[in-house]
This record gives structure tokens, sequence and C-alpha cells, in this order.
């Protein structure tokens, strides 16, 4: 007789950065395994799961604030249940956040989801099987939305306590993938048509593989396994980009810069700075200064000439006095960025910021260094676009919108011109036309 049980939904909320999309990716794995669906619709969810951020409070005040409202949801549907994942769960040593979500069910970290499916089991006897489907994060193969683009996480946690981050708390200590794991992930991704692979990691160049014996005896690299992997990953038919993040400035190392002219590394790199100057670096444990990131800098555009390179800046870290923040605004100058990711600083609990410093740079100021820095990065990105007006770029096409194709060029830059639909997922030689600052415009050449 056919199986007449209706088929139990799931509704997933990501926030925060790629690392936890990839998770929501494994997690949508777990429970398709329990024959379940996705909604759009949170109130026709039987499991609403949030995989939170930390990064700043007003991430954190976003989950109270919709799990409260999804507690309500209990009332015409007592079997729903709710799970709160990602970082705050990881950083919530004292269990206070957790008495702030008592319409929560589950409140697990990520490194935790294997039992997910267990533990629903436990809940709802209509959710099977009650056993751990995977004994293995990391072998959780992710469900993809897209065949051409995935993110293939190669590390987790974080050995590095800058006194500003949350991470080392939230994911943990630096646990490094098989090698021989992500090599196959990315060889079965390549079978399926996918051509650009985003490395994730928390400091993704100190990447030290646990079975080294899977690097092959032709591997020209002898020093860094980071580099030794781009070169495995470059060796890969059918994959045509190569993206990572996020590195840390001092494991760029000669080999790994070398590693930057392999053919299909994008020529894009996105390296965190956070500040231009030495006292407020040392304070947040960056572990560099000023002048060896410019040095590094100098030493990726030797490589690679046209690389574009992206950074993270926050502004009005403790203590951070103007003289300071004009140094911050010097450097950026001098490494001339295509693209600046800018944090106003928000004091994070747990932090070794919290005990050692004090947040005493005003709200207002902050918010003033912010748009500085915002307003230097306009100017400088629109100036330096016009170099691809009139040149070719090719476009890795991601959506489709009235007859208009999107997606990014080599270089990570926003690329939009007229196309058909079926072209997603296709690279495509696009002669620029126009340049602004977040966009560039074209037509496709033939
Ligand atoms: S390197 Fe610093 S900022 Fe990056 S994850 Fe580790 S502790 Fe956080």
């Amino acid at each position: 007789m056919a199986d007449t049980t209706p088929q139990l939904k799931y509704h997933i909320l990501t926030f925060g950065c790629q690392m936890n999309k990839n998770d929501s990716e494994r997690v949508e794995s777990l429970l398709r395994g329990l024959n379940m669906t996705t909604t759009p619709a949170p109130e026709d969810a039987d499991v609403i799961l949030m995989n939170s951020c930390s990064v700043r409070q007003k991430a954190e005040d976003r989950i109270y604030g919709m799990a409260r409202n999804f507690a309500q949801l209990k009332e015409k549907n007592p079997n729903l249940i709710i799970c709160v994942t990602g970082c705050m769960p990881g950083r919530d040593k004292d269990g206070g956040m957790r008495e702030k979500l008592p319409g929560v069910d589950l409140f697990f970290p990520t490194k935790d989801m294997i039992h997910l499916p267990k533990w629903l089991g436990e809940l709802n006897p209509g959710i099977r099987p009650l056993d751990d489907l995977e004994k293995d994060y990391f072998a959780l193969h992710p469900t993809l939305t897209k065949t051409y683009q995935a993110f293939v996480t190669i590390q987790t946690g974080c050995n590095h306590f800058c006194t500003y981050c949350v991470v080392p708390f939230s994911r943990g200590l630096e646990v490094n993938r098989s090698l021989k794991q992500i090599l196959d992930e990315t060889r079965h991704l390549a079978e399926t048509g996918c051509k650009e692979v985003t490395l994730l990691g928390q400091i993704v160049n100190h990447y030290v593989a646990p079975d080294p014996q899977f690097f092959s005896p032709q591997n020209p690299y002898t020093n860094s396994d980071f580099a030794k992997l781009l070169w495995e990953v470059s060796q890969i038919p059918g994959i045509e980009r190569i993206h990572w993040t996020a590195p840390h400035p001092i494991f760029m190392t000669d080999e790994v810069i070398d590693a930057l002219a392999l053919p299909k590394q994008v020529n894009y790199l996105h390296l965190p700075v956070q500040s231009g100057n030495n006292e407020v670096l040392r304070r947040m444990n960056r572990r560099h200064t000023r002048e060896f990131y410019i040095e590094t800098i100098k030493k990726i555009r030797a490589a690679r000439p046209d690389i574009a390179i992206g950074t993270d800046i926050i502004v009005g870290f403790c203590g951070e006095t103007d003289e300071q923040f004009r140094d911050t605004v010097e450097l950026y100058k001098e490494c001339d960025f295509d693209i600046s990711y800018n944090a106003q600083y928000s004091q994070r609990s747990g932090t070794l910021a919290v005990k050692a410093f004090r947040d005493d740079v005003p709200q207002a100021e902050k918010r003033r260094r912010w748009w500085v820095l915002q307003e230097l990065m306009e100017d400088i990105v629109k100036k330096k676009n016009q170099k691809y007006v009139n040149s070719a770029v090719s476009v890795l096409v991601e959506q489709w919108s009235h007859g208009w194709c999107e997606g990014n060029s080599f270089e990570m830059k926003r690329v939009r011109f007229k196309g058909d639909q079926s072209l997603i997922g296709c690279i495509c030689p696009v002669e620029i036309y126009k340049a602004e600052e977040w966009m560039l415009w074209g037509r496709a050449s033939t």
C-alpha cells in the first residue's frame, strides 16, 4: 500500500558568512535524508532551523526576535520544532543565551549537527531514523542550489584569538579537513557540472593536510599545504575558477603567493587587514604590522600585477585615536584596494577585547570614520573600474532578470549584460562599455 503520510517540511534561515551558508547546505542534506522537503513559508514548516551569526549584537538580537515570533506558530502546530545552530550556541558558555530562547527546542553548535536526525526523531516520532546518519560533519554532502558554483569547506575553527573575534569561542579551535575528502568532493562537484569552487576556512591559507600522502608526487610546492592544495584543485578537469576565503596576511608565504598565478585562480584576493596602525593591530592581536601587510601586497602584485584586492577593516576599535584611524586611511590609499568590508567595532561578550579594553570610541565617531572609509573606497573603485571599459572580461552568469544576465568576472567584479536565461551557469566573454562603482555594464562578445 502506498505511504499516505504527509511529507514533513523544513524552513532554514541562514545568517552571516559563507561558512554558515555551507553549513546550512549540510543541514539541508540531513533533513532531506529524513525524507523532508523544504518550504519557503515558516508557518507551513514542521522544523524551523536558524543558522545564527554572532559577529554583531544586532545579528543576535534578530535571532531572539525571530525565535519569539516562530514560537507563536506552535499554537497552530504543536509539533513544530524550532532549532538554533551556528555561532550563538557555540559561544553560549554560561547558558545565558539559551535561557533567553524558551521557545527553542534544539540549541546546538554546528559541529554537533550530525546528531540532528536523532534529536528530531526523539521530539517527533513521525521523523525517522532515530540514529545519526553520519559520524563526521565534514563527510556530510552539502545540498547545492546551483550546479555550477559551490563552497568547499577545508577547515573549521581558529587558533588565532584576535581580541575582537568570537570565532575561536563559537566554532572552537582549528580543525583541518582530510585532503582526500576535499579532493573527492571537488572531483564529484566537477563531474556534476561545477565550474567555480570557493575553498572556505577561517585562516584558509593555514590549511595543514591531516593526510598529506594524498598530494600527488608531481605537486610543485614543498612547504605550504595550502599552495599544494590549490595546485591539486587546479588539476581537476571541469573546474575553471578557484576562489578562497579568508586568508591571514602572516600565512601569505612565498608559495601561496606563487600559487596566485595558477591559471584557474580567480584574479581576486580578499586579504583582511583590520587596521593600518601598529598599536591598534597589536591590541587586536593580529600578529602582523602595517609594514608587513604593505610588503605582502607588493609581493602579491609582483606575482600577479593586475589582481583585484579586497580587505576587511574595523573602525573605532578600543582606544583607536583619530591619528591612528588616519593611518588606516593612508594604508587604504597605499594598497589601492578594490573593495573593503568596513565595520564599526561592536563589543562581543566573551571576547578578549571585552576583558582587556574599554569600548571608548563614541558611536558617532565610529560612524564618521566608517563614512570616511566608505567614501574613499567608492572614489577609488570608481576610478579603478574605468580600466575595464573597452576591454573583455569573462563572466560566470549567476542570475537572469528581464533580459539581463548578471554574474562575477574573473576579478570578482559584478557584471551585467543583455542575454538569454539559458546562459545561467555559463562563462561568457563580455565587452565592457560602462563602469560604475559596483557594476560593470557590457555586451556579450562573440
Ligand atoms: S584570524 Fe582572527 S578574525 Fe579570523 S577567525 Fe581567527 S580570531 Fe577571528
